[in-house]
């Protein structure tokens, strides 16, 4: 059944969700949001306590902002530190200088933390969110869980991680290295991520390397309340909590810690990414589209841009539109696949982001690491006119057709970026024409000194950006072969991949 069909009768859509993990909640806030009906099945009893992403960078920051999940990033420093113990450490960046993309800023947040921060608002929200629900078998329009449940649906979110059932089910594949060798992941391939509680000096709330002649790993002060983080190089799920508890005194260099092992993660570093990130009514996010490996921390943050990604697309409406989510999102997982690797082989040129470094990085085939968070372009027919990325090293948000919006301040504190609510038109200040049009077919618009000049456009000019903060079609200044209100319907009718009878044709 297709979309329009599904929808006649004039009802909510219902969507599912198969996995409560960061991405799965953060997909249903911002299905929520739209309006949507939204129920999670989480195979789990409860939040996962034990992060493992910290990093949510300033494009997560900017979307979690957006959709009112509110967790603070600025408490937990960023930083990153090695040495041998924690009495000597070092910081390991000599610099890490970012260009602002926006009011939100890069932070860091254990993962559990925005997990708490997503189920609450859904329950606000009045989303359903079922713990001790293991989906174990699909159909066209439903999925069944461990117990029984037949739980129908429109549409399928799977966000049910790197091993997703839902995948399998599907009959869905994955392309990539697979499972990396330990030469080149944090010096080793397996890792036990160990969650524990103890008293130990406090270095910058950040990550930090140890690495003396008796043991090694990343260490991660979670919270303020005593809970740690260690992460155990080729640690075997098996070692008795003794062992690991004198790793941790000998790594930290603390001969007197009594650290509390809580749980414990065995993970390896994947590579891959899923063949096709849509099957009929079923789409894939998070992990089960695409692992990569941690150096970058690409993982989540890709996952949550996901999420925001389909959302619109899903509330809009249409099979076409909803084939673009695969076409946008899965040239940029392969992208940054290919990116963490590259890092991950390449550590120390991941570390230091000097900007007279850009040569080797291009020589190893390194973006920028803006690239990968907020640099990437679209192409897809949900822009018009697409433009490619210019530039693999330095970040340019100038108001390109799949580009995000550029940022710039406003004279109230605010931002572009804060202006876009749902479809929205940006002016230069001479573009009376285009506010007019935008109040005809009732979208969003503002006229803002400095766009023309941000944006690349004339005073005259104007930017259509999508309810995602992507710019889905721009004009550098009037055209005289139509009226503005009908080029802006068109525009509208192709980025929403909507035949209208009458339209203008593509080079309108
Ligand atoms: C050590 C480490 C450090 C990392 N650091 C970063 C970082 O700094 N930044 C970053 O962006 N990324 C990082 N990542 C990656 C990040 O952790 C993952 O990308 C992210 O957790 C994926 O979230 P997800 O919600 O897609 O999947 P998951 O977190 O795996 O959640 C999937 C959920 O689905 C549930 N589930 C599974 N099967 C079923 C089923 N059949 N029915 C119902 N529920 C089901 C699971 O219980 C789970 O709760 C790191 C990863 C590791 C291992």
């Amino acid at each position: 059944m297709d979309h329009d069909s599904k929808m006649s009768e004039g009802r909510v859509m219902r969507v599912v969700i198969v996995g409560g993990g960061t991405v799965g909640l953060c997909t249903a806030v911002f299905l929520a949001r739209q309006g949507v009906s939204v129920h999670v099945l989480e195979r789990r009893p409860k939040v996962n306590d034990h992060p493992r992403a910290f990093g949510l960078t300033d494009r997560s920051a900017e979307i979690l902002r957006e959709a009112g999940i509110e967790v603070d990033t600025a408490q937990f420093a960023r930083g990153l530190m090695s040495g041998p113990s924690l009495a000597e450490l070092t910081p390991v960046t000599t610099k890490f200088e970012r260009p602002e993309i926006g009011p939100a800023k890069l932070g860091s947040c254990p993962q559990d933390l925005v997990d708490r921060a997503a189920v609450a608002l859904l329950r606000e929200l009045g989303s359903r969110v079922d713990f001790d629900s293991e989906v174990v078998a699909v159909a066209d329009d439903s999925v069944t869980t461990a117990d029984g449940r037949v739980v129908t649906a429109d549409y399928v979110i799977a966000a049910d991680g790197v091993r997703s059932r839902i995948r399998e089910l599907l009959g869905i594949g994955v392309t990539g290295p697979g499972e990396l060798d330990g030469s080149n992941v944090l010096g080793g391939s397996h890792m036990l991520n160990v969650l524990f509680r103890a008293e130990l000096p406090a270095p910058p709330l950040s990550m930090t390397f140890l690495r003396n002649e008796r043991a090694a790993g990343i260490l991660y002060r979670v919270d303020e309340a005593g809970r740690w983080i260690f992460h155990i190089r080729n640690g075997d799920p098996d070692t008795p909590a003794e062992q690991i508890q004198q790793q941790i005194r000998d790594a930290t260099g603390v001969a007197d810690a009594e650290p509390e092992i809580i749980s414990q993660i065995p993970w390896s570093s994947t590579a891959q990414v899923a063949d096709v990130f849509r099957r009929g009514n079923f789409f894939l996010v998070g992990d089960a589209a695409h692992a990569v490996p941690p150096v970058g921390g690409f993982g989540l943050n890709m996952g949550i841009a996901d999420g925001h990604n389909l959302a619109w697309k899903l509330a809009a409406g249409g099979d076409a539109l909803l084939d673009t989510y695969e076409a946008e999102r899965r040239p940029v997982a392969l992208f940054s696949m290919r990116q963490s690797v590259i890092r991950a082989q390449n550590h120390t040129l991941h570390w230091n982001n000097d900007p007279s470094l850009a040569a080797e990085r291009a020589a190893v085939g390194m973006a920028g690491i803006m690239i990968p968070v907020v640099g990437y372009r679209y192409d897809s027919p949900a822009v018009v006119d697409p433009e490619p990325l210019p530039d693999l090293e330095n970040l340019v948000l100038d108001g390109a057709p799949g580009s995000r919006l550029p940022h710039l301040w406003l004279p109230d504190g605010r931002s572009t970026v804060d202006l876009v609510d749902g479809f929205t038109l940006l002016t230069g200040t001479a573009a009376d024409h285009w506010l007019d049009a935008a109040r005809e077919v009732d979208i969003t618009a503002h006229a803002v000194a400095g766009w023309a000049e941000a944006a690349h456009i004339k005073e005259d000019g104007a930017v259509l950006v999508r309810p995602d903060g992507f710019v889905g079609w721009r004009t550098a200044t009037t055209r005289t072969d139509a009226s503005s209100e009908r080029q802006l319907r068109d525009v509208l009718d192709r980025i929403l991949c909507r035949q209208r009878p009458g339209a203008l044709t593509q080079e309108a």
